[in-house]
């Protein structure tokens, strides 16, 4: 591969979500695009691997919007519209344990049947009736000028404005409204609650794409290189060179460099600033920011292979309740707390929580025929927190968990691959591994994002750490839409060097 003579318009800075869409759409708006990734393979989070005929997951994922939202429109922007497939199944979820049975449908129809189920199951008050419902009517009905007001207000000062004091209610629902941005409710922005079940159950896109996680960012680096961008998968970004607050490119290891008039690190926002850029070179108040910046926590994994399908729906969210005296339907606040406190001190809750879809249900060419795959994760603190208990036992007592809730499950296992917290820390790179690094906090949406501009001429962020808005990859990839446009835009008016 040859560097351009007067070197690259942009260096992008990975291929997840965020630098696989910024990178393709700075393509096509015929700028000289390099795309640079540390690992051997693309994807980030929503890389993949193969074994024994199966396809898996690095991550584990569903998506919320299929091609109706961000995915959909950089397909559209790139003239391949529709190209990745989402797929969905009959049940999309079963939501199971603590004492809870429910089903999550396909179809519109099926709703009403659905919500009557959440009713019975939830043991909603009569007194209560009317206020749940407003709820769920508001989740979806709600102007997006009104969402705007809940942006700097918690999810638990939402639902409590239906459900007042009963604290069972409250600790379900917004367990299940916080559920995407893997942090505490109570400290997550109800606004982009709202917002992202807004969409999901207002168009019914809670789907996976056909071919696994990664079809997404394969077709946008596809895209980019046919469009005419360098990809370089191997290449670990090493230093991003700033000179006089101007970028000038990256250097990778082994210590080759790569001119480039603007730079898109995915990063996380205190990799790029403090490891990447260095600090010296950004104003005091905007490295007090970073510093300050709130990370989500994040998983351990398994990874299941069945010998046969035991599992009918598109993924399981379950919880398993250790303590056998303990009584679900009695949980306080101080309780749920209680056990998010232990995740952060390293320990293992009493409730496992588990989120995990079964990929070859949506496509069944993802395991050998006859066979079933099941992605799985439990949250797990980042990596700078010290396990109070080995990682191996966050992981038995996830398998413990999933054969409660899904009977049968151990006698029908070929094997499970288990991914610790340092694993996926590792592999995509962000200090500490969190899900989502930039988290969705009452202090960190909306107006209050970082921006994907810097203090730094030429220097953007983009992918889950600034901009955008939406559940995880969502989020990452309308941040790469926004900082394409941009990039795209500070480079035709002059504005880089
Ligand atoms: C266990 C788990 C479950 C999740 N579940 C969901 C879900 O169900 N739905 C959902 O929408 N989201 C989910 N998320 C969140 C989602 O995966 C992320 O928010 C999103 O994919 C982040 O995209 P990104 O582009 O910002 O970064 P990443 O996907 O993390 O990509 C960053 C890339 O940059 C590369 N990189 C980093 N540093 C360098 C360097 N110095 N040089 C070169 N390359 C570098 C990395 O190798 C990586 O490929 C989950 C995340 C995890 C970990």
């Amino acid at each position: 591969m040859e560097i351009p003579k007067n070197g690259y318009d942009v260096a992008v800075i990975g291929t997840g979500m965020g630098g696989s869409a910024c990178g393709a759409l700075l393509a096509k708006a015929g700028l000289r695009t390099l795309i640079l990734e540390k690992n051997e393979r693309i994807g980030g989070s929503c890389s993949y691997y193969e074994k024994d005929g199966f396809k898996i997951d690095i991550g584990t994922h569903m998506f919320t919007r299929g091609n109706r939202g961000p995915f959909g429109e950089v397909q559209k922007r790139l003239g391949i519209p529709n190209r990745i497939q989402f797929k969905q199944t009959h049940d999309l979820a079963l939501m199971t344990g603590g004492g809870y049975t429910i089903t999550l449908p396909k179809e519109a129809y099926r709703y009403p049947a659905f919500y009557l189920e959440l009713y019975r199951e939830l043991k909603i008050p009569l007194k209560d009736f009317y206020s749940v419902t407003k709820l769920f009517y508001d989740l979806v009905m709600m102007p997006d000028s009104e969402i705007e007001k809940w942006n700097e207000r918690p999810v638990d000062e939402f639902v409590a404005k239906y459900v007042g004091g009963n604290l069972r209610l409250l600790g379900y629902l917004g367990g299940l409204l916080g559920l995407f941005f893997v942090i505490p409710f109570w400290d997550a922005s109800a606004g982009e609650a709202i917002w992202c079940y807004k969409r999901m159950f207002g168009e019914r896109t809670l789907s996976y794409p056909r071919g696994g996680a990664h079809r997404i960012p394969s077709v946008f680096c596809e895209a980019a290189e046919g469009l005419g961008a360098d990809l370089r998968t191997g290449s670990k970004v090493t230093r991003i060179r700033v000179e006089n607050g101007q970028v000038q490119g990256v250097e990778v290891d082994g210590g080759q460099f790569f001119p480039a008039r603007a730079v898109v690190s995915t990063t996380s926002l205190r990799d790029s600033v403090f490891h990447l850029v260095g600090e010296e070179h950004f104003p005091e108040a905007y490295r007090e920011k970073v510093r300050k910046l709130k990370k989500s926590i994040i998983a351990f994994q398994v990874k299941i292979a069945l010998d046969q399908k035991i599992f009918e729906p598109g993924a399981i969210f379950g919880a398993r309740i250790r303590d056998k005296n303990f009584d679900p339907t009695q949980v306080t606040m101080e309780e749920v707390k209680q056990g998010y406190q232990e995740i952060m001190e390293g320990k293992i809750p009493m409730v496992t929580m588990i989120y995990g879809p079964v990929p070859s249900n949506f496509d069944p060419s993802l395991a050998p025929p006859g066979k079933q795959l099941i992605t799985a994760c439990t949250a797990g603190p980042t990596t700078d927190v010290e396990l109070q208990e080995p990682a191996e036992k966050w992981m038995d007592e996830m398998v413990e968990a999933l054969d409660e809730l899904i009977p049968g499950l151990k006698k029908h296992i070929m094997w499970v691959d288990r991914f610790d917290t340092k694993f996926i820390a590792n592999w995509i790179g962000k200090e500490f591994g969190p899900a989502i690094s930039t988290a969705q906090t009452i202090d960190q949406v909306g107006k209050k994002r970082p921006s994907i501009r810097t203090p730094i001429r030429g220097l953007y962020f983009a992918g889950d750490c600034a901009g955008g808005r939406g559940v995880g990859t969502e989020l990452a990839t309308q941040s790469g839409i926004e900082c394409s446009e941009i990039v795209a835009s500070d480079i035709a008016h002059g504005l880089i060097g």
